[in-house]
């Protein structure tokens, strides 16, 4: 018996019954685009989140796009990022004509260090894009204040941390506009591409929406060049039911997690992840980090040989990929920390109603090949 990186299956068996009707219900209604559920979801997503307006949408990586262009981030701008996330965070700044100004990330959190973000800041620069990576909120209080020094935007990338906390408040409310992913491996996942962008800004949700819709606030009267991307009122009705139960996950999570901290305290070259103190972490990803990439490979072959899920997250941090030598006058910047995960973070699988056995299972494996301090 394997056991998955993340188990899915199970996620349905616990609420097929539910699911299973409410899909049947959109089925006879035959309203697939728009419609009550959709406006439903972005009711509850944005109460969720603590934020006025929520405007769902194809895909992550669309919801950032959508409030980039909606807050008029374009040609000659900065935005500085961080270089350890998903592509899709750099791709929204580049296809909007702007340029992604990096700054390193803190090891342990392998968030963003905010400590670096007052140098990376130019008279160019126009946002900062945190990411909320693997699940845990990137220290907001500093990075907001200098934003505010300088009079920047900032948009979370919250993708990966649907219900995370910062000091008692849900990422998706903490600063300008936040992104997130229904994509079906995120925290709150639908059964194909989904995804999200809050704000308390009535504009920036209107100009969101109206980008999202071809322009167009009026059926064929377009007032912008906008795009297609809508969420589906199938993907809407799923959501609505797993919703109520993403914060038992999170927690479930957080619990399978504890049990690692706790069994893989004394093994030998390998680095856990660390929480700072400021809020709850939902765990997208438990990540540790090996002392080299060859241990990595290592530990990640016997562990596939075992029938159970690992993946390195990431593979090549971002400003070492490929496409940026088709960007004019890109200088590729020295990202020590980010560069020392190159190959050395993978993932454990930790989900919702993992078993402690499970756990021991993987811990074994890992140690086996590591061995204890
Ligand atoms: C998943 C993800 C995205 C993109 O979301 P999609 O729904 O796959 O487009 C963007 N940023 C981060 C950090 C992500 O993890």
């Amino acid at each position: 018996m394997g056991i998955p990186l993340l188990d899915l299956k199970a996620q349905y068996r616990e609420l097929q019954t539910d699911l299973d009707a409410a899909v049947g219900q959109v089925m006879a209604d035959a309203a697939f685009i728009g419609g009550p559920k959709v406006a439903e979801l972005e009711s509850a997503i944005a109460e969720y989140c603590g934020a006025k307006h929520a405007v769902a949408c194809a895909n992550g990586t669309d919801a950032l796009f959508l409030l980039m262009a909606a807050l008029g981030i374009g040609r000659g701008d900065e935005v500085i990022t961080t270089p350890f996330t998903f592509w899709a965070t750099v791709e929204c700044i580049v296809h909007v004509g702007a340029r992604p100004v990096f700054v390193d990330i803190e090891p342990g959190t392998y968030n963003m260090d905010v400590s670096q973000l007052e140098a990376a800041i130019t008279d160019r620069t126009k946002a900062i894009l945190p990411v909320h990576i693997f699940g845990q909120c990137v220290d907001m209080d500093p990075l907001l204040e200098a934003a505010e020094r300088h009079g920047l935007i900032v948009i979370e990338d919250a993708c990966q941390a649907i219900g995370a906390t910062y000091k008692g408040r849900r990422v998706g409310s903490l600063a300008r506009a936040a992104a997130f992913s229904f994509f079906p491996s995120k925290n709150l996942g639908c059964a194909g591409d989904g995804g999200i962008l809050t704000t308390d800004d009535e504009e920036v949700a209107a100009r969101a929406r109206q980008i999202a819709a071809h322009g167009s606030d009026r059926k064929y009267f377009h007032d912008a060049f906008g795009v297609n991307s809508r969420l589906d009122a199938l993907q809407a009705a799923i959501l609505l039911v797993k919703l109520p139960h993403l914060d038992r996950w999170n927690a479930e999570r957080r619990d399978a997690a504890a049990v690692y901290d706790e069994l893989l305290a004394d093994v030998a070259g390998l680095e856990l992840p660390v929480v700072r103190e400021y809020g709850e972490a939902v765990y997208h990803l438990y990540i540790v980090k090996a002392d080299s990439a060859e241990d990595a490979t290592l530990v990640m072959d016997s562990m596939r040989e075992a029938g159970i899920g690992t993946a390195l997250y990431y593979p090549l941090a971002l400003h070492e990929q490929g496409a940026f030598d088709t960007l004019e006058g890109w200088d590729r910047p020295s990202l020590p920390v980010a560069e020392s995960c190159d190959g050395r973070t993978f993932a454990l699988p930790c989900f919702p109603g993992i078993t402690r056995e499970q756990q021991a299972e993987v811990v074994e494996v890992v140690s086996g090949v590591l061995g204890r301090r």
